[in-house]
């Protein structure tokens, strides 16, 4: 572990109880599955590492420095996709993602070679020049990650990403986010476990907000 550390990491809502409560967790590269369900903490876990809100309490520690300090730390090296990403039907695959690297500062040299690796990357290149409108779900999550990869992040979030697909593009994607694992952290939210059992290096349970087990998959499913 020790790519990201979480430390004691709370978050209340103004008025309400803890959704995530003294949870600490040490990670290194592969691929976390976030289980749990509705109303565990998952989302506003997710919310707080790709740095949309802050701790209550605690610590969030990247590469050694606490977020809270130096947001910016992590944000170079984060890719998130979020639960409702949503896309333009109009544009094409490539205009949109063209668009988004604009919208995130990329120079524009950089950002078309970006744009067309990020594409190659996820499995699009044949169809980057249609519409989003016709996409399939399947292909609008891959366009999703394809923008969350725009900076070629340490760190990949994804929450829910595979909610909505039907059963071929769920094995597709997860195929393509085992592949994505190799070199960088990526921490998948999910409460559908096969989602990630056979691709997780490690997973977390959240239950009303507290972290519950964390550990190796064979661990947690009775196989070891
Ligand atoms: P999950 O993603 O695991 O379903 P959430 O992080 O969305 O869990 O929610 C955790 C808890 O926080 C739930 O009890 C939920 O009702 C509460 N919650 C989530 N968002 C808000 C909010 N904006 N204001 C108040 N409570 C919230
Ligand atoms: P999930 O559980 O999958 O994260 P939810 O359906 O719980 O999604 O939440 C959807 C939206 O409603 C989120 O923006 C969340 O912050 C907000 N929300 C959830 N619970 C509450 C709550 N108790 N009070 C206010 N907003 C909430």
């Amino acid at each position: 572990g020790g790519l990201l550390r979480l430390d004691g990491v709370s978050f209340r809502y103004p008025g309400g109880h803890a959704a995530v409560d003294d949870v600490s967790l040490s990670l290194g590269p592969g691929i976390l599955g976030l289980l749990g369900p509705n109303g565990a903490g998952k989302s506003t876990m997710m919310r707080m590492l790709a740095t949309l809100t802050r701790p209550t309490a605690g610590r969030i520690i990247w590469n050694g420095v606490d977020i809270a300090r130096h947001p910016d730390g992590l944000r170079v090296s984060l890719g998130y996709l979020p639960q409702d990403f949503g896309v333009y039907p109009a544009l094409s695959a490539r205009e949109f993602l063209r668009y988004l690297a604009a919208v995130k500062g990329l120079p524009q040299k950089l950002a078309r070679h970006r744009v067309d690796a990020c594409i190659e990357q996820v499995g699009l290149a044949g169809d980057a020049d249609r519409r989003l409108g016709d996409f399939s779900g399947g292909m609008r999550q891959r366009v999703g990650i394809a923008q969350a990869l725009l900076n070629d992040p340490q760190l990949l979030i994804a929450d829910e990403p595979t909610v909505g697909l039907d059963p071929g593009e769920r094995l597709r994607f997860r195929h393509l986010l085992t592949e994505l694992g190799g070199q960088r952290l990526v921490i998948l939210c999910t409460h559908i476990v096969s989602d990630v059992e056979a691709s997780a290096t490690s997973l977390a349970v959240m239950r009303k907000g507290k972290l519950v087990f964390s550990g190796s998959p064979d661990a947690l499913l009775g196989r070891a």
